[in-house]
């Protein structure tokens, strides 16, 4: 109870405040339930001394709309990418071309994803990019799944359920997120068949693990996050093909990254390509949509039309499908790379790791001085920043050995380091940067067209604490 004569008797009812003007319009962008729920909210804040009591009834707008701002805001948002990580899984990894985007965008509303506009008739929603993988990598046929571990085990579930799986002791593998392979061959209701040893692995290895009969899928696991070095053999893929010809077992390709053009182009060290798997012959590979390959997040199945085919009538690929708005970005993302100087120019992952390190000096020189101008002329204490070459990475578990020379701005923070971190964070856009011993670090790499000036802005209005000597 409120006593008598304590001032939050004054505090007005529900319905007053919903009837006021400024009310109406937040109602009649957000619904009159949510607004209800905000005002109540507000309300409670008053109540308990939480907030402190306004004096007029008008008053409350400013508080609702603080409410609303609160509640209302997407959890999902964008953010600019500032730690130099291409492919940051923390961050959705790969940033999609502007082609993906409006083709994701329009795909928002009714496509034809299971109508074949010929016969007006019921169509599959397989037959989306299928045509195009096939042409890209010149296999029989094609198949698209929620992800590259559903590729994988869709893959092994179709081929090796109730039978053994033959891998190389040196290819059992953590990808991260938990994607082990010794588990996802359990999960897919298959037997774990290891051959060879940690650092050798032999084709006789591979070909007594057949000849003892039982297995149904030679699996081979791309090195996609570590590398290995040293005493060590492997087994190609050319001469697991020929052994699971002779066998009758088919072979699948675990590859990871997805990359569809020559890791020359790229400047970085040799990665094999799903194309380049194909040609050798393999019934599968598996790769991922949203790694190299830079697009939204799928897992493409490619290979013989009978192995496809497995796949595909398989019901844990019904339960991995993906969906029209996947499809559509992952088509336009396809589609760049038939002319592959232009999916160069216009793929955001490419173009990243092809930056040159003399134009992101350039944009981080820039940054730093129009920052140092524009807090001088508003009497704003200045900040200690310095453009200096670092390293980017390409992440996502792709190029685990490669660094990418690069241009950073170095900020000196001290003991505001958290402070200011937290304050890029809820930036709108939020910036996500890398600290290090009391410097915060903005990596030009990975900021997209018009991200210097969200991060000049952002430095622009930080906040130094004169009193606590930073
Ligand atoms: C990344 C990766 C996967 C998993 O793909 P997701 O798209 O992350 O599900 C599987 N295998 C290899 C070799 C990988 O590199």
């Amino acid at each position: 109870m409120i006593a008598r004569g304590d001032p939050r008797r004054a505090i007005p009812g529900v319905d007053r405040l919903l009837a006021r003007p400024w009310c109406e319009l937040l109602i009649a962008t957000w619904g009159r339930v949510w607004i209800a729920d905000r005002v109540r909210a507000v309300l409670n804040g008053v109540r308990s001394g939480e907030i402190p009591l306004p004096d007029a009834v008008d008053d409350y707008e400013q508080l609702v709309e603080m409410e609303v701002a609160r509640a209302g805001t997407l959890s999902l948002r964008g953010v600019v990418n500032a730690t130099g990580v291409i492919l940051h899984t923390n961050l959705g990894r790969a940033r999609l071309a502007d082609e993906a985007s409006r083709a994701m965008s329009s795909a928002a509303g009714y496509v034809n994803v299971e109508f074949d506009l010929e016969t007006g008739e019921r169509g599959s929603r397989y037959t989306h990019c299928a045509g195009l993988v096939t042409e890209l990598l010149g296999a029989e046929d094609a198949l698209v799944v929620n992800n590259g571990a559903a590729a994988v085990a869709v893959a092994l579930a179709a081929h090796a359920a109730g039978r053994g799986v033959a891998v190389s002791h040196g290819e059992l593998v953590e990808i991260g997120g938990g994607f082990r392979i010794p588990e996802v061959v359990e999960a897919a209701g298959a037997r774990l068949v290891t051959v060879g040893t940690t650092n050798r692995t032999r084709l006789d290895d591979y070909a007594r693990a057949v000849a003892a009969g039982g297995v149904g899928a030679i699996l081979k696991v791309h090195r996609s996050n570590f590398s290995m070095s040293g005493f060590t053999e492997e087994t190609s893929l050319t001469e697991l093909v020929r052994l699971g010809a002779e066998s009758g077992v088919p072979v699948i390709h675990d590859l990871g990254s997805g990359l569809m053009v020559d890791s020359d182009r790229l400047g970085l060290p040799y990665e094999p390509t799903p194309a380049m798997s194909v040609a050798a012959g393999v019934d599968l590979v598996a790769f991922s949509g949203d790694k190299l390959l830079g697009g939204p997040q799928a897992g493409i199945l490619a290979g013989k039309k009978a192995g496809v085919a497995q796949a595909r009538a398989h019901p844990l690929c019904r339960a991995l499908r993906c969906d029209k708005v996947t499809l559509a970005g992952l088509e336009a993302t396809l589609t760049l790379y038939r002319d592959p100087d232009r999916a160069m120019e216009r793929v955001p992952v490419l173009k990243m790791i092809t930056a040159r390190v003399q134009d992101l000096e350039r944009n981080a020189r820039s940054v730093a001085r129009t920052v140092t101008r524009l807090r001088a002329e508003r009497g704003a204490e200045p900040l200690r920043l310095e453009a200096v070459r670092g390293q980017s990475l390409v992440g996502g578990g792709t190029f685990p050995d490669a660094r990418l020379p690069t241009a950073v701005l170095t900020l000196e923070a001290g003991a505001a380091t958290d402070r200011w971190m937290a304050a890029l964070r809820t930036n709108v856009p939020p910036i996500v940067a890398r600290s290090r011993q009391g410097r915060i670090l903005f990596d030009f790499r990975t900021l997209r067209t018009g991200g210097d000036s969200i991060l000049a802005a952002a430095l622009l209005h930080l906040d130094v604490d004169t009193r606590g000597g930073e």
